[in-house]
């Protein structure tokens, strides 16, 4: 799998259409503090469906819509598209493993309705999950390594090293079906 585009719109600071284009390779992106090098990066962590604003260093989901600044009226709503290449099948496993490239899109309003899309369809933000999982990749793909986090990983617990590998060798959807299995038991057994 390779990121070919990220798109943003309404997504943080980028309040006009932005596309990030991903050349194969090592992208990177440079500018002074606080210019918005990391909404992009929360941007890929958004899109892929991560449900804590924690992480999305806000408050509250609503602080990804943009926000209006001293010339601009804030915006109604977020959406961000990103666009990955299906190289060596990577989804084959997937209803979407014939396609050769592969969007998937969030979206947000303020009235707080969410709208997820796979290549424009709109699908369970549980879709989008098994997707990328089958491509070992997570919502909170540690695949992104923030300021500090290269520390964190070489001196964190062996139980979260163990975590990283897993999520990799995509061990993590088995996991996660696991998890879903029980639950549906417990609830079973709560019924009975
Ligand atoms: P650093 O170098 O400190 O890591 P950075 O270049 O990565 O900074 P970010 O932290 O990604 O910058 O971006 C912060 C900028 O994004 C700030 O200017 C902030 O005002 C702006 N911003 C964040 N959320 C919104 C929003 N909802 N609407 C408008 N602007 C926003």
């Amino acid at each position: 799998m390779q990121l070919k585009t990220l798109e943003m719109i309404g997504f943080k600071s980028f309040s006009d259409k932005t596309v990030v284009a991903f050349q194969p390779g090592i992208t990177a992106v440079v500018g002074p503090n606080g210019c918005g090098k990391s909404n992009i990066s929360d941007a890929i962590r958004w899109v892929l469906g991560e449900q804590s604003a924690k992480h999305l260093r806000g408050d509250k989901m609503e602080d990804v819509i943009f926000n209006g600044s001293e010339s601009r009226k804030p915006l109604g709503m977020a959406e961000v598209t990103l666009r990955l290449s299906n190289v060596k099948g990577t989804f084959v496993s997937s209803e979407f493993g014939h396609y050769q490239e592969i969007e998937i899109t969030r979206r947000l309003y303020r009235s707080g309705e969410s709208e997820y899309l796979i290549n424009r369809i709109p699908c369970r933000l549980k879709d989008i999950r098994d997707l990328m999982m089958d491509a070992g990749v997570g919502a909170r793909i540690h695949a992104i390594i923030e300021q500090d986090k290269v520390d964190q990983i070489l001196s964190t617990k062996p139980q979260d090293r163990r975590f990283l590998f897993e999520e990799v060798a995509g061990v993590m959807k088995y996991k996660a079906r696991r998890q879903e299995a029980l639950s549906k038991l417990e609830s079973t057994n709560q019924n009975l």
